[in-house]
């Protein structure tokens, strides 16, 4: 198989599964429990904490392990107080959206942030949410979709400037961009472990110093008692190994996807009635995606799976119904055009010789 859809969903590195084993099956401990099987894996825990603080540049009690970066994203809305009024981008995540949506029912006034056609959010928008003084305003670092990157540091300087709180979903950002805590500005971060080679199932909401958070489960008092519940511990180990692999290979990894974008990008130029979308815009550097004049996305990703290529049509996270994507919707793109949209994540383990034997089959395809 060429798998291309790391926006989706990366593989466990080896070196990060190798970490988490022993705690699948030795360490088996409550770290709770106050014996030594227990402080054994609360240590672990704790080292676990401190890695994927570094990745991001804070201090480790900052970092509060989540069941991913959905419930980050659900997490970090829940700071906001009765009634408040707050903001999030038309393009976000639908662990970003629905929860908003949701809130709205309760009685909170919601701003939807527009982007231009190139998706990213213009500095009219930002000057319109200083005059609605939101609590919180949420904006993605990078889309999943398009790759897009949003100039966050100096957003949320200016809105911070105003007393307007930021929180960004960096989950696609993570371990292909550097991300720094203090650098972006924001108050709030959301991040997800299986984006990054990790496990499925845990991710962490980074808090800023002055941020009250309103936990969404209660119980035995985990995560200093923001979020009860006993900690997934090797999933957590893992995201652990897998954030101090990225921080020390970051610059490696970018480039090398980076190389192979560029490679993939010349490719598809080639392929007449085919555009790149957001191609001028600042992206992520292993996220491409195109759509093919009246070719139908989700048909050409069903082919391309019986040739072995795993590809996306929009986002895969909302895979499963065929509502043409919400993100290309935002940047003005008719129905017609979004529904040809397909996207390639590369990952660090593609080589050219995958990308070139994509784009041949893609041609052969269309042919
Ligand atoms: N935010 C973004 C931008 C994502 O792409 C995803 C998953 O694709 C999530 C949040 C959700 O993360 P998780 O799968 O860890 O819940």
């Amino acid at each position: 198989m060429i798998y291309l859809d790391h926006n989706a969903t990366t593989s466990l590195d080896e070196r990060v599964l190798a970490a988490m084993l022993p705690f699948l099956k030795t360490y088996y401990g409550n770290p709770s429990s106050l014996y030594r099987h227990g402080r054994l894996v609360r240590s672990a825990i704790d080292t676990a904490r401190e890695q994927v603080a570094a990745l991001v540049g804070v201090s480790a009690p900052q970092i509060i392990f989540t069941s991913g970066g959905t419930e980050a994203n659900n997490l970090a809305l829940a700071t906001l107080s009765p009634n408040a009024n707050f903001a999030v981008s038309a393009i976000e995540h639908p662990s970003i959206i629905e929860p908003a949506l949701h809130l709205k029912t309760q009685g909170h006034d919601l701003t939807m942030i527009a982007v231009d056609s190139n998706g990213r959010i213009t500095q009219d928008a930002i000057n319109q949410l200083i005059d609605c003084q939101p609590q919180l305003v949420s904006m993605m670092l990078a889309n999943n979709e398009t790759g897009v990157i949003q100039p966050i540091a100096s957003y949320a300087e200016q809105l911070k400037a105003h007393d307007i709180s930021v929180h960004t979903d960096a989950v696609q950002a993570l371990g292909k961009i550097p991300v720094s805590f203090d650098a972006l500005n924001v108050d709030l971060m959301s991040l997800s472990s299986h984006k990054i080679y990790g496990a499925k199932g845990c991710g962490a909401l980074v808090v800023g110093k002055n941020i009250t958070i309103n936990p969404l489960l209660r119980g035995g008092g985990q995560e200093q008692n923001l979020r009860s519940g006993t900690e997934n511990v090797a999933a957590i180990i893992a995201f652990g190994k897998a954030a101090e692999l990225a921080k020390n290979e970051l610059t490696e990894r970018s480039e090398q996807l980076l190389a192979l974008r560029t490679l993939l990008e010349q490719q598809l130029t080639s392929i007449p009635q085919l555009t790149i979308f957001a191609q001028h815009a600042d992206r992520l550097p292993n996220t491409v995606m195109f759509g093919i004049e009246n070719v139908d996305g989700e048909m050409l990703v069903m082919q391309l799976d019986t040739k072995g290529i795993a590809v996306a049509s929009g986002s895969a996270c909302a895979s499963g119904g065929s509502q043409p994507s919400h993100v290309l919707l935002a940047m003005g793109m008719t129905p017609e055009q979004a529904k040809t949209a397909v996207r390639i994540s590369l990952g660090i383990a593609n080589t050219a010789a995958e990308v070139t034997d994509f784009v041949s089959t893609l041609k052969s395809l269309i042919a």
